[in-house]
């Protein structure tokens, strides 16, 4: 289903990005013309850029992949994990210091300051450039100035931490509009706030960090009940595993210790995360090494991988148990699961989380680009691109049916969220009509003629009875997908007829955007028509019912004078059943109810009168 908007007006639209600003990668996202939101690909293809900052000796400064494939060749002039010291004072980074191997300063509650080469920079202003590189990334992908956006901070971040990443943005000429929660972010990205009310869990393993989320859904709002985690647990300590068995392998092979060769160290710590990588989609691999002529090959396959990072996998479990505590649940009180981070491609570690959660976790998107893609919908949210968090999927164009004189009834109306539903009770038009036509039409439109036709069935076996007795209940349903059910039962004998539609099949926004405007064009118009036409409908009603009164005795019962008044009530009407002036037909309609009005009672079955209630199909 389409979500769109219409656009009265000229001015052209700010485009806001959504920026998921990671301990590891970074990448930014936007939303798509088709409504969905795309990740923006850097100029080398990969949307992913890592959170690395180089500057070169020559004084250029390296940002993302281009930073990341320098940092061999140049580790003293490299700055990563940066977020790890956002909005912290020297006091908060004691613990961190030991495990960074660039040099940082700061007295007290001071601003940190962070060596990068012959530079002495604070750490917004480093996560600056990376952001800057994201900006540029999506100026040049999508040909247009950015100059907003909404980025991302984990959900435990303080107000000190918030800030800084504001001031980030800022530096990088940024207006940040929002900072949304990773897992929101991610919840988001997934629709879960469409289902209004439930308890999420979000599970993201990065490379350096996991965290663990529960959330709360009222209303499609999130609140975060609980969170937890490990700031130094993710893929890095994967790769520190796999890193350390390699050296061995090599130092017994080789008779050569590399491990305090920095460059050595730096490409064999490649290979083993392309390893690792490969392992989460095939059962087997190789960690292939090639340094200064001497080769180092070695088979791994994914059960001895499993069998070393379960410990790693099962750290993860224990935050896990806290964090369902202190949020005060049961894990089968958790209605959706949602794996973020690249390590969650680990099939061990989807396997753990199914287990813990007694569920199915969330894997369809891919998992290091869902924050990024969720704050990509916040920022359409944010520009009108997305009604609101609770309109996130409406109905572009009402939907209804045909009903006698060419008209159409809505049951669902333009802009309602999905999923959504609608009945409506509707009665047959002719005596002894045993089958109804139920043509489901879109449109905004009065008429059938100017609606689009989507689909058309018949509900059959009704039993003969007089026109305007049948009660038949039109059910219509719109699912998650935009699928259209449309029911049709009939109430007395509960047979019933349903099909599938498609409903935005075939339609680009220009067209529905066309039909609406078409539709406010010609709403004068159109209202008149309906009009006359519900009053030919009812002329109809009340010619028939009079028609078959008369083969009643009571009729014949009548003086000639009565007789002859109803026959010139009938004339009267048709005269002007033509005429396009529905208070001229409604006024002879009149007349002639007033005409019957002592037959109608005389009539043991007031079949004059039960016959003008309902709409008929
Ligand atoms: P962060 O949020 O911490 O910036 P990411 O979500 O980008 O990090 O995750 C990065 C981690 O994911 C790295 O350790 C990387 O090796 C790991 N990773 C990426 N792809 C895979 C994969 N296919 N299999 C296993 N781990 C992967
Ligand atoms: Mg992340």
């Amino acid at each position: 289903m389409q979500t769109f908007q219409i656009d009265f007006g000229s001015q052209a639209k700010q485009r806001i990005i959504g920026i998921d600003l990671g301990t590891t990668n970074s990448l930014a996202a936007y939303m798509g013309v088709s409504g969905h939101p795309e990740v923006v690909d850097g100029p080398d293809g990969d949307p992913l850029v890592p959170s690395v900052v180089v500057v070169t000796p020559s004084g250029e400064t390296l940002a993302g992949n281009a930073a990341r494939r320098a940092l061999p060749t140049y580790p003293d002039r490299a700055v990563y994990s940066i977020k790890r010291l956002m909005g912290k004072g020297i006091a908060d980074v004691e613990g961190e210091l030991k495990l960074l191997p660039y040099k940082v300063e700061g007295a007290g509650a001071d601003v940190l300051r962070v060596t990068l080469a012959d530079k002495s920079l604070t750490p917004p202003e480093i996560s600056a450039i990376i952001l800057r590189q994201l900006r540029q990334n999506a100026e040049a992908a999508l040909g247009e100035v950015i100059t907003q956006a909404v980025i991302t901070v984990p959900a435990y971040f303080n107000d000190a931490q918030r800030q800084a990443t504001k001031d980030a943005g800022r530096i990088a000429g940024l207006e940040v509009l929002r900072l949304v929660n990773e897992p929101t972010a991610a919840a988001l990205a997934y629709g879960l706030d469409k289902r209004k009310q439930g308890v999420v869990a979000v599970y993201d393993l990065g490379g350096g960090t996991f965290d663990i989320s529960i959330l709360r859904l009222h209303d499609g709002l999130f609140e975060v009940m609980a969170t937890g985690g490990d700031t130094h647990l993710g893929g890095d300590d994967i790769d520190n595993l796999l890193l350390r068995i390699a050296l061995e392998d090599v130092a017994s092979e080789w008779g050569t210790d590399l491990s305090t060769n920095t460059e050595a160290v730096q490409l064999l710590r490649r290979a083993v995360i392309e390893a690792k990588h490969a392992l989460s989609f095939v059962p087997e691999t190789t960690i292939a090494f090639d340094y200064q002529g001497k080769q180092y090959r070695r088979e791994i396959d994914r059960h001895l991988f499993d069998k070393l990072i379960t410990p790693i996998v099962d750290r993860t479990l224990g935050p896990c148990r806290q964090c369902l505590k202190d949020a005060g649940i049961q894990p089968e009180q958790i209605d959706e699961v949602v794996m973020v981070g690249g390590s969650t491609r680990i099939p061990l570690v989807r396997d753990a989380v199914a287990r813990l959660f007694r569920a199915k976790p969330h894997c369809e998107l891919d998992p290091d680009k869902v924050v990024a893609l969720g704050a990509a919908v916040q920022a359409g949210i944010l520009s009108g691109d997305v009604d609101d968090q609770l309109l996130l999927d409406v109905t572009p164009l009402s939907l209804g049916i045909e009903t006698m004189g060419g008209l159409v009834s809505k049951l669902i109306h333009r802009n309602s969220t999905i999923p959504a539903s609608a009945t409506e009770n509707f009665t047959t038009g002719v005596d002894g009509q045993t089958n109804v036509l139920i043509h489901v039409v879109q449109g905004e439109r009065e008429m059938v003629r100017d609606c689009r036709s989507l689909a058309r069935f018949d509900l059959k076996g009704i039993p003969a009875m007089p026109a305007g007795m049948a009660r038949i209940e039109v059910k219509f349903l719109i699912d998650a997908n935009g699928i259209l059910n449309v029911t049709a039962r009939d109430l007395r004998t509960g047979l019933e007829q349903s099909m599938d539609v498609k409903p935005s099949y075939g339609l680009t926004d220009e067209q529905v955007e066309g039909m609406i405007l078409e539709s406010i064009e010609k709403a004068e118009e159109d209202f008149q028509e309906r009009q006359v036409r519900e009053a030919r409908v009812e002329a109809d009603t009340i010619l028939a019912a009079v028609e078959k009164a008369k083969q009643n005795d009571a009729y014949w019962a009548l003086g000639d004078e009565e007789r002859g008044t109803i026959s010139q009530a009938i004339n009267q009407l048709l005269l002007v059943y033509h005429a396009d002036d529905h208070h001229l037909i409604l006024a002879k309609i009149e007349a002639l109810n007033g005409a019957t009005m002592k037959l109608a009672e005389t009539m043991m079955n007031t079949a004059v009168n039960t016959a003008l209630k309902g709409t008929k199909i």
